[in-house]
């Protein structure tokens, strides 16, 4: 005899009927979600909510909420994480370019006398145009020919790690 299985309105998989469980005072009911998408639906409410009223209704443990609870302030610090990474990247950049300015240029922030900025900020600019025309005709000759990958930036590194550690979650038991 084979198992019962069940096909999940989410993923549209065929899977096991055991992975549509869930007990009602000490009955089984079949959810239309598999665990994997019912959990995915649990979390992508970021309030917590949907966790709450789950385990409030009885249709997921306290034991499981605290888990995704886990998972859910995981997620959320490493979206922050990700977004403080990216402030860094580009206040790394401006930084960088202002310095770059001063050195080469002479050209400072804002300051009172800024008559003798103009001259200096017309040389950076005809130099940047001069540059800006160079990369050009060099992207006019690349135009069709595979780019080579690109270093990946904090920013990009702790993307990657969020989502491999959202592919772990607490109620896969596959
Ligand atoms: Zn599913």
């Amino acid at each position: 005899m084979t198992p019962p299985k069940h096909t999940c309105v989410g993923c549209g998989q065929i899977k096991a009927q055991t992975q549509f469980y869930w007990y009602k005072k000490q009955r089984t009911v079949l959810r239309n979600l598999c665990r994997k998408c019912y959990a995915a639906w649990l979390l992508s409410d970021t309030s917590g909510k949907r966790i709450t009223n789950a385990a409030s209704r009885g249709e997921i443990t306290e034991i499981h909420a605290d888990a995704m609870r886990v998972t859910l302030s995981n997620t959320r610090a490493a979206t922050n994480e990700q977004r403080k990474a990216k402030l860094r990247d580009l206040a790394t950049k401006q930084h960088e370019h202002r310095r770059f300015l001063e050195e080469r240029y002479g050209i400072r922030p804002a300051t009172p006398n800024v008559a003798d900025q103009a001259e200096r900020r017309a040389r950076y600019e005809a130099d940047t145009a001069r540059e800006q025309a160079r990369r050009d005709k060099i992207s006019a000759v690349l135009k069709d020919r595979p780019r080579a990958p690109r270093a990946p930036s904090a920013a990009d590194r702790l993307a990657a790690a969020a989502r491999e550690r959202s592919l772990s979650d607490p109620l896969s038991n596959e």
